[in-house]
Formats: structure tokens, sequence, C-alpha cells
């Protein structure tokens, strides 16, 4: 029954009609409050959930800063809940709550009533964790009660069954992997329940990891993504301020991977092949092959960062642009991402990247970005939020891909161009290639809503709150001892105006840190209607003053568009933080039914071999914009609230093979077709698309 029912959902989405929310424009302010829910004012109210959940708090919590010796951040986030999202971000996260999100369980028996994280005999590695760590955000952030009920089965059992000597998880493993991503899902939970069980069970494993590692060190998966450990040691020390926790966070990084000392010598420049890591012979994990994972580079890039609360090393915390430069340089494909297909996979933008790097790029970012306050990694963070994000799904967030490329021009079942992948690799699916994204993918929007206005300032006399990343929202928080209402209206990324409303209890003097992005030099910020000072592009600016219910703020961000050059001196189109796509034509085939959803491939209907006939210098008045109101589902192709034209020419020698295309010749190029105009649009809304072109030369 679940079988017919789901294929026809994912159908009717693909291809007959977009979602019918997505015919609602948000552009009347009473429907944008309504979304908000600021029909009635009350401050954000905790639900009682189960024995040991604190009691209902009306109050909004504070942020938990760095205790000493630990040094401070720059940022510290704000507890999991204080952040709400709004208009074209809470349909979406409503999107994946209706997808395979809030139904995997449903469907999927890896983290269905038999998974070994719920006491039965299935799947009891990471998958369960995996599953938790994103759909506890999601079920809070949405106030989802059935979606909250799912995730406290899980929560629940695992604090239940904790081990007399304070392992927690099933049995039949006693992997360090898997508990440091349970432990991740379990701080989220407890800063939105407040539940009293958590941190006693937190200290009693740790406890447990102090006196084990020595004999039973980190290996494997656990040796490498340490640095995700680490971070719930610090949270937990934040809150306790047991010293042994220090002991343990330095016993971890003496175990773990040193990943600063790989990227400060890079040796990894070049497509990762089967025979470069002996894989064929049986090689399984070795170093080598951790190092050059995909998924282990995008944990790795927070280790700087997070072991510089430890080590107060400035070059440690710096580590973290090292690294994302290198993997750029070597690595870096035009939606933002580094190529992984399992592993590093070189600049040509028909590699492709998985989506649990995606997301893991993602959490690590938003988690550097705190401890930094370098605004560099808001813009990094905004281009895959925006763009590697949303691209790997279907629009109804029923099907996903393992691998997604820039230049995808076919998702069928091919080996090449995958370095270490399988055939299945892009197809839009259950779980195309293997089940890791299926479990992991959860996390992504959650997170982001959660990371997009900071709490600033080394105590409470200085505190003060930073925009840190995009979208619409509205924040409950605590600043200098008074409640603060934030409302963030906003039609970001795909107009250029953002909007706050500030609403103190009382009127309260703080700055609010604004990150203008590299991009976008001549920034204006309106307070109240004046103009204040212009910003500097790549900086946080700041206005400093004493704020009164209803001030606003309304930033006005240039969006242009601008070109940026690649893998052969190719050209790829961006304005604001969305890349920019040509949409090739699509045609859905269903490969098989998965249960509740499906598995497909896609198919190119027309040519998509054009090269851009363009001035890159002068972009702003070689392409045009045409703008249109944003309504829900804003990533899906038929509702794109933007589209850019532009001039292109037909390249012959520029051909697919095996169901990828190849590299793009080096530009420019010259070719004897006649100039056509096509139309582009934002990277996600394209399944099938270009996104790195060659350079036409310019027309005799
Ligand atoms: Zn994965």
């Amino acid at each position: 029954m679940h079988d017919s029912l789901g294929s026809r959902t994912i159908e009717r989405s693909i291809l007959e009609s977009p979602l019918s929310l997505s015919k609602k424009p948000l552009s009347s302010r009473r429907k944008f409050l309504g979304i908000l829910g600021l029909a009635s004012a009350l401050p954000v109210s905790r639900l009682l959930l189960s024995s040991g959940v604190a009691a209902a708090a009306e109050t909004p919590a504070a942020a938990i800063r760095n205790r000493e010796p630990l040094a401070a951040s720059a940022f510290t986030l704000l507890p999991m809940g204080s952040i709400r999202p709004a208009g074209w971000l809470r349909e979406q996260l409503r999107v994946q709550a209706d997808g395979l999100s809030g139904h995997l369980d449903e469907t999927w028996a890896d983290v269905g009533p038999n998974s070994g994280w719920l006491g039965g005999a299935g799947e009891s590695w990471e998958r369960g964790p995996y599953f938790v760590d994103g759909l506890v955000p999601l079920a809070w952030l949405l106030d989802d009660a059935t979606l909250k009920t799912k995730a406290q089965r899980f929560i629940d059992w695992t604090l239940e069954h904790q081990a007399p000597n304070g392992m927690i998880g099933p049995t039949s493993n006693n992997d360090w992997w898997p508990r440091i991503v349970m432990l991740k899902a379990l701080t989220q939970y407890q800063e939105l329940t407040g539940d009293s069980r958590v941190i006693p069970a937190m200290e009693k494993y740790f406890r447990n990891q102090l006196s084990e590692l020595p004999n039973r060190p980190l290996r494997d998966w656990a040796k490498f993504r340490w640095q995700d450990g680490a971070l719930s040691v610090i949270w937990l020390y934040n809150r306790t301020g047991s010293p042994w926790l220090l002991d343990l966070l330095r016993l971890l990084h003496r175990q773990g991977y040193d990943w600063i000392a790989d990227f400060a010598n890079f040796q990894y420049t070049t497509r990762i092949t089967r025979e470069y890591l002996n894989l064929n012979a049986g090689g399984g994990l070795k170093d080598l092959s951790l190092a050059t994972h995909g998924v282990n580079n995008g944990q790795a890039v927070k280790t700087g960062p997070v072991w510089s609360q430890v080590s107060g090393s400035a070059h440690d915390r710096a580590a973290v642009l090292r690294m994302i430069d290198e993997l750029d340089k070597y690595h870096g494909l035009p939606n933002g991402m580094f190529s992984c297909d399992e592993h590093l996979a070189g600049l040509n933008p028909s590699q492709g990247s998985e989506l649990c790097t995606v997301v893991e790029y993602m959490f690590s970012l938003e988690q550097a970005l705190a401890i930094c306050g370098d605004p560099s990694l808001g813009d990094k963070l905004e281009r895959l939020a925006f763009n590697a994000l949303p691209g790997a799904f279907t629009d109804d967030m029923w099907a996903h891909q393992y691998n997604q490329e820039p230049n995808q021009v076919e998702c069928s079942l091919h080996q090449r161009p995958w370095g270490t992948d399988g055939p299945e690799s892009n197809l839009y699916g259950l779980e195309p290639n293997f089940g890791c994204c299926t479990a992991n993918f959860h996390q992504g929007w959650p997170k982001f809503t959660a990371s997009l206005v900071m709490r600033t300032g080394a105590s409470s006399q200085d505190e003060g709150l930073a925009a840190a990343a995009y979208a619409p929202c509205e924040v409950r928080t605590i600043i200098r001892g008074r409640q603060v209402h934030l409302i963030e209206e906003t039609n970001y990324p795909f107009q250029g105006k953002v909007k706050f409303t500030i609403n103190p209890e009382s009127a309260v003097r703080f700055p609010l840190q604004i990150r203008i992005p590299a991009w976008a030099a001549g920034t204006t910020i309106d307070v109240n209607g004046q103009p204040a000072s212009s910003p500097a592009a790549g900086s946080f600016a700041t206005v400093d003053r004493t704020w009164k219910s209803g001030d606003r703020v309304e930033i006005s961000f240039p969006f242009q568009p601008r070109v940026s050059r690649g893998f052969n001196d190719s050209i790829a189109i961006e304005r604001g933080p969305l890349v920019f796509s040509y949409g090739i034509g699509e045609s859905w085939v269903k490969l098989r039914d998965r249960g509740m959803t499906a598995d497909w491939q896609v198919f190119p209907t027309d040519q998509w071999n054009y090269a851009l006939s363009i001035d890159p210098d002068a972009a702003v008045e070689t392409i045009a914009v045409d703008e249109k109101e944003v309504v829900a589902s804003p990533f899906a192709r038929r509702s794109t609230p933007v589209r850019l034209s532009v001039k292109a020419r037909k390249l012959d020698q520029w051909r697919p093979e095996d169901g990828a295309a190849n590299p793009p010749p080096q530009s420019p190029v010259t070719t004897d077709h006649p100039e056509e105009t096509i139309v582009l649009i934002p990277y996600a809304a394209a399944k099938l698309r270009i996104t790195a072109f060659p350079l036409a030369n310019k027309q005799a």
C-alpha cells in the first residue's frame, strides 16, 4: 500500500505539478507574519515530553560560552530552538518533514523498529544516530508532535539502556564512532528540552571513555572524526566544569588523526583512484584511504577551530582557512564543494560530491564560523546551503543523490566519472550507491537554521548578536540580561534585501554585527530609515546602539550577476550567494519502486554543449536578470523566482561520454555556431545542468 502511494506521490511532484504550496506568494505582510506565528507574540515555550524533562520554560535560554581555561570563541551558537525558521525556510523544513525525513523509519529498515538503537537486532552502527542527529532539530524547530515522538524513542532507548560502565548504544559493537554522532544528537535534544537525564548520562559515558581509550584507542572512522567527539566534550565541560574532561580532550587529540599537520603539508593534490588506494587488492580502511575520504575531509574542516579552544593557538584556529584553500585549489567546484566521489577527485566539474560531505562540511563551517568569527566562512556556508544542499534532492525531498555534479548531463547507471564510487551514485533515490547519506542528510537544513544568528562577546557585559548567514527566521534570546526578540524578513538568497526588526523587552544597548559577503561591495545599511556607514565587503559591519522595541535595520546587498573562473578557465555565473546553471531538459524514468519512494534515472532531452558568449569583465551589462515573487519551494525549477538570460553558442567538440560530460575544453574556445540566448536558473533548480561553461572567443 505504501508502495503505490509513495510512487504516486513522487511522480506527481516531479512530473506533473509543483507542490501546491508553491503557488502562494509570501509577499503580503499579513501572510508573512502568519507564517512566523506572530499573531500571538508569546515567548517560545518548551514542551513537556516525558519524565525527566524540565518544566516548560517561558523565557529563552541564554547561550553558554566557553569556560576557562578554554579559549574564548568569537561567537557562540544560540541554544537549539532559539532560532525558528520563517518564510521560505520554514516551508523548506516542512517539505523535508513531509518527505523522507519524516517517514524514513516507516520505509527503511535501517532506522525502523528493529534498529539496534531501539533495542532491535537490526542496523546497530551509524544510521540510527545519523537519523536522530537531524530528526531532533527538525522535529522541534517545526514543533511537530509526530516527529518529536519518533525522535524521542531513540533518545529514550539510548538514555534508558546505558550500561553500568557508562557505555551507550547497542551492545553488538563498541565502536566509538556511532556514539560520537549520538552524543551530537543528545546535546541538541538537551538544549531543546532541558531533559535532566542527558548531562549525567554524558558524564558517565565520557568517564568510561577516558578510562577505556588507553587500552582501546580511537581507530578507523573515530580516529579521523575525533574532532566531532571533542565538540560534545567541550559542550559538557562548559556546563559542568569537570576538569577531567580536559584530560579527555587531550587524549582524543593525541589519538586522533592530525588533520592540521596533514593540511600544513597537503599531499593529495590530484584525483584519487582505486589504484592509488590499492582498493582492488582489498586495501580496506587504510589511513591513506581515510585521509583522502570526502566525508572525513568535510568533517576535518572544523578541526583547527575546535582544537584551538583547548590549545589556545591562533595557528590552530587559522587552520580552517588553510584547509578550505587547499581543498578549493586542488578539488574545488563551482557549487562551493570540493569533489569527493568517494575520495578527493580533482577539479573537473563532472566529478561528484557526496551528500554526506555537503551536510558535514556545512556543520563544520557553522562550528568554525562560531569559533573564529571569520565572515568568509559564512560566504562558504551559504554557497553550500543554497546550491549544493538543495541540488542533491528532488523538490519534494523524497529522493536524493549520493553524488552531485556541477556539470551533470545525465543521472543514470554508469561508472564514469566516479573515482571510487559505484554506478548508482548520481541517481535520485532512496539509497543510491550506499545508505549513509539516506541516514545523514537530515541535519542539513535544521542546523543551518540554528546557525543564522549567533551571540557575540566574551562576557554578559559586552555581548551582542551577529547575523552570520541570511534566511528568514525569528530569534528569541537573552542579551545583557534582557529578553530580545529579533525578526528577520527576507527572500535572500533570491533577493538582496534583508530587514531586521529588534524588539527588546526594554531598551538595551548592544552591537549587532552584520556579515557583508566578500562579493557584496556596495552594500548599504539603514537604521530606522537613516543610512548608516557604508560597510566593507568581506567583513562584519557593526551597528552599536541602544535598541528600542520596533527598531529596524534594513540591509540592501547588491545582487548583480558576476563571473567566477574554474577548471580549464571555464566560467560560472553567480548572483548573490546563488550559483546559476543551464537547466537541461529532463526526462525522469523510474528505475524501481523503493517502499514509499522510488529510484529515478534522469536523461537529457536537449543539447547542453554551450560556450558562453559574454564579456566576463562586464557581466552586469551582458547578463539580463528576471526576478519574480518568491513562493514556497523556491529551489524547485517550476517556481524559481530568478532567471538570467545570457548569450551562448553551441560547441561541437564538447561531448558526453558514458553518461558524463567531458571536461569543458580549455577556454577561450572558437565555434562557428550562431549566438543564441539561453536561460540560466539557480543551480539547485536544475537537476540536469551545466554550471562550468567554456568561454567563447568574441565573434570576428
Ligand atoms: Zn553518504
